[in-house]
């Protein structure tokens, strides 16, 4: 919910737009299943929650390609901001994508 209204600050005149409403209904619904029945519900939704996490942190990785490619911190090359395609910096553990040649957060080579 935080990370989509963080993501649609500025968007709008207001911060309920239509992705923050679906957000929050996945979320109650979600819950809901959850606490209606654990032994029933609780692993399709762990699966849920799973992927809708890998799909807000390949979208998160599809953005950190974008401004690396702006500041020209990027090989030239396609796209490959896939969270399974990605390099770790030595020095901080943060994860860019393949293609990435400094680390934006300490500044260390990542080739
Ligand atoms: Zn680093």
């Amino acid at each position: 919910m935080c990370a989509v209204i963080w993501r649609e600050r500025g968007r709008a005149g207001s911060w309920l737009t239509r992705p923050v409403l679906v957000a929050f209904l996945f979320s109650v619904a979600l819950h809901t299943l959850w606490d209606t029945n654990l032994f029933f519900f609780g692993l399709p939704v762990a699966i849920a929650g799973i992927y809708a996490l890998r799909r807000v942190m390949a979208e998160g990785l599809s953005h950190q390609a974008e401004a690396l490619s702006a500041l020209s911190l990027m090989h030239e090359g396609p796209s490959t901001a896939d969270s399974a395609n990605t390099v770790v910096c030595q020095r901080c553990d943060t994860r860019f994508p393949a293609t990435a040649i400094y680390c934006v957060r300490c500044g260390l080579a990542l080739v």
